[in-house]
């Protein structure tokens, strides 16, 4: 029954991001979700929510795509497993391997398979220093962040994460990890900047911090093309290619994060193609499977792959790898998801409904007295909730507005993010979105803060 279930759950799991104490004790909420179909969920309650969020912003396809369930049980029946190392494969890897890499930079040289986002950002991180100690300089070793930026939550990736709350009581981050600022427009310290002062202050942030840690210790900058769990933040205009200049000059390597906006999600294959960065390494999951499967994707830039060649030339086999790497189910879904992308245009149509979603958005509550900006790029959108508009007076964290007007969405069908950090409202929504059903989210998202934040005419 449900109240069975309900009950195992609180006594036998502990869930990820969870307050453990409020859940065992059954005062936090609790939902067991059984099936999806399109841009829909259901569940064990009788509830049919629209899915704002795509899972964690990855069920890109939409859910109860009958072909990639069907790739799956095919592979599972043929070969649910073998291993990849020591050169050995599946045709499902090898075929994923191709088309990840028709799809990459025309610079990316290779691919590896892992299972979630945190650990193909490990892996990249250990190929940068790899990289670094086979061009014989060691000391060449720190990470550079940004606060807000997210990258995963092991103990590397949680240290490259700049949220707070990752950190706490984690003894992180671990000492090879500096954070410079976010590219956080809306945040920006002094209201008078324009974007372009802004982002010539972002450069003279990292310049300085380069500077006091010394280049020759530096040997890599993360970033997500878009903010995404820091508050869904697209950079301000000129920012990518100003960073990119600084870390070339500096000889420090890039690694895009693109577990977020890989596979279609900017309206564009890949946000490193959107901003034109070239990254040295790019880091991909959650689209690359439409999460039907976990499979990661660390993609290496043709300059290292000549070096990390060169590594094993001189010291033999690379000392990296998991059992799960290029798991052939994980495959088998990679495949069948990234045709469905192709045949069902959904790149364009991240790229079209999400400027619909977007406009849609900015003309029901942009001019709402409690709302400081909204702002997006392809299937991502945020509206940022203040408490003084013309001031940019934030709410107090006690007062939780971004959470309570999440939950008056939720009363009325439709599943948006808290984010974790201020009170933004965040959008996600999968791919296939259709123009009602970004109208339908617009709506929803416009009643909860008329509910929770009064009318607020401007
Ligand atoms: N990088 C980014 C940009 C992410 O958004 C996430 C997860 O949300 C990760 C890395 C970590 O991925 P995973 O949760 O699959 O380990």
């Amino acid at each position: 029954t449900n109240d069975e279930l309900a009950k195992w759950d609180r006594e036998s799991f502990f869930h990820p991001s969870t307050h453990l104490g409020q859940f065992a004790r059954g005062e936090a909420a609790q939902r067991i979700v059984t099936g999806g179909e399109g841009v829909f969920i259901t569940d064990r309650d009788g509830n049919r929510l629209l899915d704002g969020f795509a899972g964690l912003y990855c069920v890109n396809v939409g859910y109860g795509r009958p072909e990639i369930a069907q790739a799956i049980a095919d592979q599972a029946k043929e070969l649910a497993y073998y291993h990849a190392y020591a050169g050995h494969g599946s045709e499902a890897n090898i075929t994923l391997a191709k088309m990840v890499m028709d799809r990459a930079p025309d610079h990316m040289a290779r691919v590896y398979f892992g299972l979630g986002g945190s650990d193909a950002n490990e892996t990249n991180i250990k190929l940068v220093w790899y990289y670094n100690n086979i061009l014989g300089r060691p000391e060449k070793k720190k990470i550079i962040s940004r606060w807000r930026g997210y990258h995963g939550s092991g103990l590397m990736t949680g240290s490259l994460t700049g949220l707070e709350l990752f950190h706490k009581k984690f003894d992180l981050p671990l000492a090879q990890v500096i954070h410079t600022d976010a590219p956080y427009y809306y945040h920006r310290p002094d209201l008078a900047m324009s974007e372009a002062d802004f982002v010539a202050h972002c450069v003279a942030r990292l310049e300085d911090l380069i500077a006091t840690e010394g280049a020759d210790t530096i040997a890599a900058f993360i970033g997500e093309p878009v903010l995404g769990t820091g508050g869904i933040v697209p950079p301000p205009e000129g920012y990518w290619p100003a960073i990119q200049k600084v870390l070339d000059r500096h000889e420090i390597l890039l690694i895009a994060d693109e577990v977020v906006t890989g596979f279609g999600r900017l309206g564009s294959m890949f946000g490193s193609d959107h901003y034109g960065m070239k990254p040295d390494l790019i880091t991909s999951a959650k689209g690359l499977t439409s999460a039907y499967a976990p499979l990661s994707a660390s993609i290496v830039g043709q300059r290292m792959w000549d070096v990390l060649m060169q590594g094993t030339d001189e010291y033999g086999v690379l000392g990296h790898g998991w059992t799960y790497s290029a798991h052939p189910i994980g495959a088998a879904a990679g495949i069948a998801n990234l045709k469905l992308i192709d045949d069902l245009g959904l790149v364009q149509n991240a790229a079209e409904v999400g400027a619909h979603l977007l406009a849609g958005m900015r003309e029901a509550v942009g001019g709402h007295a409690h709302v400081g900006e909204v702002r997006g790029e392809g299937m991502l959108c945020a509206v940022e909730l203040v408490a003084d508009r013309d001031r940019r007076r934030f709410f107090e964290a006690s007062e939780t507005m971004g959470a309570k007007v999440v939950a008056a969405m939720l009363k009325r069908g439709v599943i948006a993010r808290a984010m974790p950090q201020g009170d933004i409202i965040g959008l996600a929504p999968p791919l296939c979105l259709s123009r009602e059903e970004a109208d339908q989210i617009v709506t929803v998202t416009r009643d909860a803060i008329v509910e929770v934040l009064g009318p607020g005419s401007a």
